[in-house]
């Protein structure tokens, strides 16, 4: 596995403005980035300072990819999955590798999911749950269906086997897009995949199944919604990282409550806009250079 001084998660502004310090202080650094600095979403800004006339998000973040390669940071263009410490290491595992490194620095942004399923309020926390890791243990050897169509589904559907054995993936009416090697993986653990979609929950004080499209109902124990990708706040979770309001909880330097875990941007909340996720990732970089230097107690910065 390689390892690096800091894997900065997410080529946004915070991201690549975090992998500009890192690198040019000579910190080996690998940035993940599910886009791959390609498919950026937002078009002309006209409030980023120095580009009166504005610039295209896309081409802003190009060249925020540019040069951070310049400095010699890596990129990889893939999707990070989970995060695990291993031997004073954090490991970032994606859909096709796994990188271990001395620092990290969360700067995934923010994934909007919204999932229009009837009922979906009255049986959260009673039979249904957004987290394998926190809930996983409440449904040994139950019926449970995970709802989801990407990768992200696909590992939390996996990381339920640890707890049952039936085990059902619906993409709501979704095309699958999971790796082939994951979907290998589904398959040798007799887990399915259907692609109904799904009108209602249904259930007493608990759930206990779900109405598809065509009115018949499928009972089950339990449902995992794991839409979209893995995001900010579910790889956090899983980590143990603090969240307040659905977002990272950092400090004025960026820390995270776990040591050498940093976060910036919009995945911490507050002003989300490209000038503030940019100050964040330097300040984030400069105080995780720091906490490796083992300055971080000195409060340094
Ligand atoms: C339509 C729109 C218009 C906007 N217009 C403006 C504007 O004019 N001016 C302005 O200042 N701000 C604007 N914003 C807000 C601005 O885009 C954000 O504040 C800024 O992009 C935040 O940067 P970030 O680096 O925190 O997150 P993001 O820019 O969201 O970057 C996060 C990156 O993380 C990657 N990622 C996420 N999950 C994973 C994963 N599991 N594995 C690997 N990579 C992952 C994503 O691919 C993405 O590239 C706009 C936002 C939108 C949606």
């Amino acid at each position: 596995m390689k390892t690096y001084d800091v894997i900065v998660i997410g080529g946004g502004p915070a991201g690549l403005s975090a992998a500009i310090y890192t690198s040019r202080a000579n910190y080996k650094t690998l940035l993940i980035d599910k886009g791959g600095c390609l498919n950026y979403k937002i078009g002309r800004v006209y409030n980023y300072l120095g580009f009166p006339e504005g610039i295209d998000g896309k081409e802003l973040i190009q060249l925020g990819c540019k040069h951070i390669r310049l400095l010699g940071s890596e990129t990889v263009n893939e999707e990070v999955l989970s995060v695990k410490m291993q031997d004073d290491l954090y490991v970032v595992k994606t859909n096709r590798s796994s990188y271990a490194a001395k620092g990290l620095i969360i700067a995934m942004g923010v994934e909007y999911k919204k999932i229009d399923i009837n009922n979906l309020e009255k049986f959260e926390g009673k039979g249904i749950s957004y987290c394998v890791t926190c809930d996983g243990f409440f449904f040994r050897g139950k019926k449970v269906f995970v709802i989801g169509s990407k990768n992200y589904a696909a590992m939390e559907a996996l990381e339920l086997t640890d707890y049952t054995s039936d085990i059902t993936i619906y993409t709501n009416g979704l095309k699958p897009e999971i790796d082939e090697g994951l979907l290998e993986k589904l398959k040798a653990k007799n887990i399915e995949l259907k692609t109904q979609r799904i009108i209602s929950f249904t259930g007493g004080k608990k759930l206990e199944g779900i109405i598809l499209e065509d009115g018949s109902t499928v009972k089950c124990d339990g449902v995992f919604i794991a839409i979209g990708s893995s995001s900010a706040a579910d790889i956090a979770l899983k980590m143990g990282i603090i969240l307040e309001g659905g977002y990272i909880k950092v400090d004025s330097k960026q820390r995270t409550n776990l040591p050498r875990v940093y976060a910036a941007g919009d995945c911490t909340g507050g002003v989300r806009q490209i000038a503030t996720a940019v100050g964040q990732g330097a300040t984030a970089a400069v105080n995780l250079i720091a906490e490796l230097k083992g300055l971080a107690s000195a409060d340094y910065y």
